[in-house]
């Protein structure tokens, strides 16, 4: 069982690559960002509480976050492995979700970190604000505020794995081939 935790900035192509991940390895995708759209569309609760900050590009509080991470980890108990995509993005979903897995009697296997210069970030966004319909990709201030809120907020997370030596770097800017081919060396010298 793998637990892969894929970091990386706002743009840095997190989604991409957990597409060419997945049809590889056949892990299940666990996008927080990805789950709070789909509570936005079906206009539940959980996304009309996630909306205000992800319109403004803040962070959704940890509690809530770990909460509907813990629920989505047990609906996937015979996995092959899990990507972590946009999550844990505080030192405390970090935190939480070491325990989370040590309840299950697993833990995090590796972190593989994109990184991508923030001015190649910020083109990347506002492009894919062109098709992505994501409020949150189309104007100036709230992509600044991502890049802040990531600045600030969530590199802590790849000290808090790399403390573990579980952090693993992959650059983020060139072909995707190129870059998933570095993805896939860092997943296959995790330990299993
Ligand atoms: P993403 O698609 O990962 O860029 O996430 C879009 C937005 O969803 C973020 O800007 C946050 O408002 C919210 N979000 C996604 N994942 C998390 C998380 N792990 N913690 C807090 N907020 C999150």
């Amino acid at each position: 069982m793998i637990n892969l935790v894929l970091f990386g900035p706002p743009g840095a192509g997190k989604g991409t690559q957990s597409e060419k991940i997945i049809a590889k390895y056949g892990f299940v995708h666990l996008s927080t960002g990805d789950l709070f759209r789909k509570h936005l569309s079906e206009g539940t609760e959980l996304g009309l509480l996630a909306k205000k900050y992800m319109n403004e590009g803040n962070l959704v509080p940890d509690e809530v976050v770990i909460k509907m991470v813990g629920e989505k980890i047990k609906e996937n108990p015979s996995a092959s492995g899990v990507i972590f995509d946009g999550f844990p993005r505080t030192v405390p979903q970090a935190q939480a979700l070491d325990a989370l897995l040590a309840s299950m009697g697993q833990s995090i296997s590796g972190m593989v970190g994109l990184e991508v210069p923030e001015e190649e970030l910020k083109i990347r966004i506002r492009k894919r604000g062109e098709t992505s319909g994501r409020a949150d990709d189309q104007e100036e201030e709230k992509i600044n505020n991502r890049i802040k809120v990531y600045n600030e907020e969530t590199i802590p997370v790849a000290n808090f794995y790399a403390a573990q030596k579980k952090y693993h770097p992959v650059q983020g800017v060139g072909e995707i081939e190129t870059i998933f081919n570095a993805i896939c060396s860092a997943i296959d010298s995790f330990p299993n």
